[in-house]
C-alpha cells in the first residue's frame, strides 16, 4: 500500500486535500444531525457549491503556482537558527495575524469589499458558506499572501500547513453545529468558534465590521474589534439592507458601476 509522501510538496498537497475533504464531509453531515439554527428552504447550497467549483478549478492553475512561486523566491534574510518546530509555530501565528489584517482590509477598503461582499451576502451559515467566495477575492488573497510570504521568507511547507489549518478553521467557524455551551465557551477563549463568527455575519454593519479572526480569537481582543453582541440563532444573516442574488449576478456584481 502506498502512503502519501509528506516530504514532497505534491504529497503534502494530496494530504491537505484529503484532510480538508474529510473534514468538510464530517461537518456537512454533523450539521444535519446536530443543527444549531433551522436551515432555510433555498437553493443556496447549490449556489455556494458552484462558486466553489470555480475556485477549485482556479486553484491548481493560478492559486497554487502563486504560493509556490512566492515561497520558492522568498527573501533569504533568515539566519541559520531560524528553523525547526518553534519557528514553524511562530510562522503559523504570524500568518494568522496577517490574515486578521487582510480580512479587516477586505471590510475597510471598498474595492476589496466588492469581492468579499459576495461571501457575506449568504443569508444562512453552514459549512457551504466556508467555500462560497468570489473568484476575484481568492485571486486577490493569493497575490497578497504571496507577497507576505515572499517578504517574510516563509517556506512552502509552512504555507501548505497554514492553508490546511485555515480551511479547517473556516469550515468549523461557519458551521451550523450545535455545540454544548461549555465546550463552545472554552474553545472561544483561544480559537474562533461558530458563536463568534456568526456575529461577523450578522446583517448589522457594526457586527459585520467586527470579529475578523480566522483561527485564533485573541487578535480581535488585542486590536479592539471583538463584538460584544452574543450570537442569537434567529438573528438575520447577510449584509444590512441587502439580499442575496442569483449566481450570475453574484459573479458580475464586483465589476459593476455603482452610484
Ligand atoms: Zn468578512
Amino acid at each position: 500500500m502506498n502512503f502519501v509522501d509528506v516530504t514532497t510538496s505534491e504529497g503534502l498537497l494530496a494530504l491537505k486535500s484529503g484532510v480538508v475533504a474529510a473534514f468538510f464531509i464530517a461537518i456537512f453531515l454533523a450539521e444535519r444531525v446536530w443543527a444549531a439554527a433551522r436551515r432555510p428552504d433555498s437553493n443556496r447550497v447549490i449556489k455556494n457549491g458552484l462558486l466553489w467549483v470555480l475556485n477549485a478549478l482556479m486553484s491548481p492553475l493560478i492559486i497554487l503556482p502563486i504560493s509556490a512561486f512566492a515561497a520558492a523566491h522568498a527573501l533569504n534574510w533568515r539566519p541559520e537558527w531560524m528553523s525547526g518546530p518553534a519557528v514553524l509555530l511562530f510562522d503559523l501565528i504570524l500568518l494568522d495575524l496577517y490574515l486578521y489584517f487582510w480580512h479587516r482590509l477586505n471590510h475597510e477598503v471598498p474595492l476589496l469589499w466588492r469581492f468579499h461582499e459576495i461571501h457575506h451576502l449568504d443569508e444562512f451559515l453552514d459549512s457551504t458558506s466556508a467555500i462560497r467566495f468570489h473568484f476575484g477575492e481568492i485571486l486577490l488573497s493569493a497575490v497578497a499572501r504571496g507577497l507576505f510570504v515572499f517578504l517574510m521568507g516563509i517556506d512552502l511547507f509552512t504555507v501548505l500547513v497554514f492553508e490546511t489549518i485555515v480551511l479547517i478553521a473556516t469550515l468549523f467557524h461557519h458551521s451550523n453545529i450545535r455545540l454544548p455551551n461549555k465546550i463552545e465557551a472554552g474553545l472561544s477563549r483561544l480559537i474562533i468558534t461558530p458563536s463568534i463568527h456568526w456575529v461577523h455575519h450578522h446583517a448589522v454593519h457594526a457586527d459585520t465590521d467586527s470579529n475578523y479572526g480566522t483561527t485564533f480569537s485573541f487578535w480581535d481582543r488585542l486590536f479592539g474589534t471583538r463584538s460584544a453582541s452574543p450570537r442569537q440563532l434567529d438573528m438575520r444573516i447577510g449584509v444590512e439592507d441587502k439580499t442575496d442574488l442569483p449566481l450570475t449576478e453574484l459573479l458580475l456584481r464586483p465589476f459593476q458601476m455603482r452610484r
